[in-house]
Parts: C-alpha cells; sequence; structure tokens
C-alpha cells in the first residue's frame, strides 16, 4: 500500500485507562490541532484518575517494530515520546531515532504519575540521558523531573532552574522547555533554553485547579506544531495557548 503522503506525528508511548494521560491524550490533542497521529505503545497501563493500578511493560523489540512500521506506512514528519517504562525500551527507541534524524522528536521525560507512582524505572536515567536526549529536538522538564534528571533538589527559584536546565542542555538535546507550573506564584513561567541561545520566556496567568496529562498535550501540540513546519518558538508558543485554553475549560466546568 502507498505510503500515506498527509504528515503525521509518530506517538511513543503508554496507554492510561482512565484517558487522563498517556497516548489516548496524545492523539486527542494532535488531532484537535488536525494533525493525523500513528502509535508505538511501550506500556499499557490500567489506571483511574488518582492511582496507578498496574503497568505492564512491552518488550523493546516490540517497540522498534512498531515505530518501524508506522515509519514506513506515513509521512511522520514529527516524533512525540512519552512514557518509556524500562531502559531497555529506551535503547530500542533511540535505535530507531538514530535512523531517522531528520524527523524532530519532542521528549516528555515522563518519570512518575501525579498520584507518585514511577513511571520509568529509576535506574534508566542514565540511559535517557546518554541515549536518546541528543536525539531529540526537544524535552520538556517540569520542576521536578529536572531536578531528578540533574540530580539535584527542586529549584528554589529562575536561577537555580536555569542552572539546572543548563546541566541538563549538556546531556546533547537541542533544546529544553522548562515547566514552571509547579513552582508557586501567581505567574506560571516556562522557559525554552537552548545553547549559545538566550533563553526565551512563555508566561502565563497561573489558573485555580489541576488537570491530569497536561504534560503530555503540551508535548502533543508541540509536536502537532512542528509537523506543520512551524518553528519551534511559534510550536510552543501554540502549544502553551492550547494547554491554557484546556486548563480554562477544565477550570470552568
Ligand atoms: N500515565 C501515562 C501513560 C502517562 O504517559 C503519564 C504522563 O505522561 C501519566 C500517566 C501521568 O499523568 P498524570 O501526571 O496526569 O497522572
Amino acid at each position: 500500500m502507498a505510503l500515506r503522503q498527509e504528515p503525521h506525528v509518530l506517538v511513543v508511548g503508554g496507554s492510561d485507562s482512565s484517558g487522563g494521560a498517556g497516548v489516548a491524550r496524545d492523539i486527542e490533542t494532535i488531532s484537535a490541532v488536525g494533525v493525523r497521529t500513528c502509535l508505538a505503545v511501550t506500556a499499557v497501563t490500567v489506571q483511574t484518575h488518582d492511582a496507578v493500578i498496574a503497568i505492564h511493560h512491552q518488550q523493546p523489540g516490540l517497540v522498534a517494530d512498531q515505530m518501524r512500521a508506522a515509519l514506513r506506512a506515513n509521512k511522520v514528519s514529527a516524533i512525540k515520546i512519552g512514557m518509556l517504562s524500562t531502559g531497555r525500551v529506551i535503547v530500542a527507541v533511540a535505535a530507531v531515532l538514530s535512523e531517522y534524524p531528520w524527523i524532530p522528536a519532542v521528549l516528555d521525560p515522563v518519570l512518575a504519575s501525579s498520584s507518585g507512582r514511577p513511571l520509568l524505572e529509576a535506574n534508566a536515567i542514565g540511559a535517557m540521558k546518554r541515549d536518546l536526549m541528543p536525539l531529540c529536538r526537544l524535552v520538556t522538564p517540569n520542576l521536578i523531573e529536572l531536578a531528578a534528571l540533574v540530580g539535584s533538589e527542586l529549584a528554589a527559584d529562575d536561577d537555580d532552574a536555569l542552572q539546572q536546565g543548563k546541566r541538563l542542555l549538556a546531556a546533547g538535546p537541542q533544546a529544553l522547555l522548562l515547566k514552571g507550573g509547579h513552582a508557586t506564584g501567581p505567574r506560571s513561567t516556562d522557559i525554552l533554553m537552548r545553547p549559545d541561545q538566550e533563553p526565551v520566556r512563555f508566561d502565563a496567568l497561573r489558573l485555580a485547579g489541576t488537570m491530569r496529562g497536561t504534560g503530555c498535550m503540551l508535548a502533543s501540540a508541540i509536536a502537532a506544531h512542528l509537523a506543520n513546519a512551524r518553528s519551534l518558538e511559534e510550536s510552543v508558543l501554540e502549544g502553551k495557548r492550547f494547554v491554557l485554553e484546556k486548563l480554562r475549560k477544565n477550570s470552568a466546568e
């Protein structure tokens, strides 16, 4: 069968039975931006909105096979990576990415659920930094993930976050988006960091309430805009707009 020519985002991540996060959220978001998706499932999880009940890792070969088939079947213009579950899956995903260096990859470095359950093996952080990050166009840690990835305490302020960001940039991603949603204060600021460029701040009013899956949504919306050939900065701006709108609707409900 012929290759499908419309741009697609290849979503690589875990399923979440509650629908609050994971690949269901990713597909919903990317399709709202008007871009098609194809899929490689890394883990099947059993979740409600309050708890992660069970996690079933997929075999690394099965994840790589899904990615290669998706890439053969469709014109993939961006790749969005979420929950990876194990170090062996990370190595398999990195191997496929290295075969497609021209496709921008956005990594949401998912480490745990908001209920506190680990979604990545603790000893896999090294593989994520060493094998995967150098292949990524953008990595989108929140402040908790940033601290865990560089082995530090939670950043106390903006300067601290920028210092930690610089250390993570040294792992080789082309850009980082530090998400300030877990900080306190009336405004929520995300910072786009790139080597040899001044940081760019995206500032928004902090909204009351919480919502699951916002990290999945942001990285997915950014990937969808990259797939539409928008610049990184435009894609981040549009991604932030998308999530803010969802949060607004959610807090009004
Ligand atoms: N489950 C899966 C499969 C995920 O990919 C993620 C986050 O990316 C989560 C759960 C965590 O979502 P939340 O922080 O909203 O619980």
